[in-house]
């Protein structure tokens, strides 16, 4: 069964920028930037390690500044609250097993209608076991962690996107919920079966051994996201995760001409048995 993947989440199957766009400015807008000024004296937040505590600022050239506020409207959340779509989600989620909760100074944060669409859209691909299973409990936005996460964090039970996923590009979020979402399931793969759990970090330590792997366009790119999830097993079974989900044709192409094909096809083999069939377009 080959499910439709939202365009959202598709996307994550392209290159995130073309060439003509200068390097700075596609590190500034993966990096969750924010830019600000009057015209004559424009000023960036750079975000240096993706953290809210670790911001410097900078005088910048108009050019730039135009630039990244044009892939920003692009790129960005739309500032356009409504309580409807907050309440779709959670009740969405709470007749899956998992409760709603905001982080940060703001009780409520008036964050965009799309993040809970989006949120919702995301779920409903996933297979009803994976929500509200034992190790996954609580979906938490914005506010930040405690830990040496800067992005967001998967902190059993609870998937916690922090304010750098909720106020930067949408391409992060979709990638990073996946991600996060991708610890909840490791999670509950070892509760379900320590045997698969071993044969998998088996693969892992396999396909680690390899330089030429594959990897998503987002957050800081594929080079980095490569050699973050080749890592550790955690880090690699959380990230097949949102391959297995937002890849679809895109990874089986790549599995076909792969040297490592068929280890690569005992990963998602395995991953499709327990996503029940279902594989995406
Ligand atoms: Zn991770």
């Amino acid at each position: 069964m080959i499910i439709q993947l939202p365009e959202e989440v598709k996307q994550l199957q392209k290159d995130w920028f073309d060439t003509s766009v200068p390097k700075e400015v596609q590190h500034r807008l993966r990096f969750a930037c924010q830019v600000f000024g009057k015209k004559g004296k424009r000023m960036v937040w750079d975000t240096v390690s993706g953290g809210g505590g670790t911001i410097c600022s900078h005088g910048l050239e108009e050019n730039v500044y135009q630039q990244i506020r044009a892939l920003q409207r692009k790129e960005l959340f739309p500032k356009s609250y409504d309580e409807n779509s907050k309440r779709a989600l959670e009740n969405f989620l709470s007749q899956k097993g998992i409760t709603l909760e905001f982080g940060g100074y703001e009780e409520t944060p008036k964050l965009s209608r799309k993040i809970f669409s989006l949120t919702k859209k995301i779920y409903e691909l996933l297979p009803e076991h994976h929500l509200g299973h034992d190790h996954l409990k609580i979906l938490k936005l914005c506010g930040w962690g405690g830990g040496a996460a800067k992005c967001s964090e998967y902190d059993d039970p609870v998937v916690h996107m922090f304010d750098f996923a909720v106020k930067g590009p949408i391409r992060n979020y979709v990638g990073l919920l996946l991600h996060e979402t991708g610890h909840s399931f490791d999670e509950w793969v070892k509760q379900y079966s320590p045997e698969l759990r071993n044969e998998l970090k088996g693969l892992w330590g396999e396909l680690s051994t390899s330089n030429k792997g594959f990897a998503i366009d987002y957050l800081l790119g594929e080079k980095s996201r490569h050699d973050y999830y080749m890592s550790f097993s955690s880090e690699f079974l959380a990230e097949f995760y949102l391959i297995y989900v937002s890849q679809g044709e895109r990874f089986r192409g790549f599995m076909k001409n792969s040297s490592q094909g068929s280890t690569w096809e005992k990963v998602y083999g395995a991953y499709k048995i327990l996503f029940d069939d279902k594989e995406y377009n």
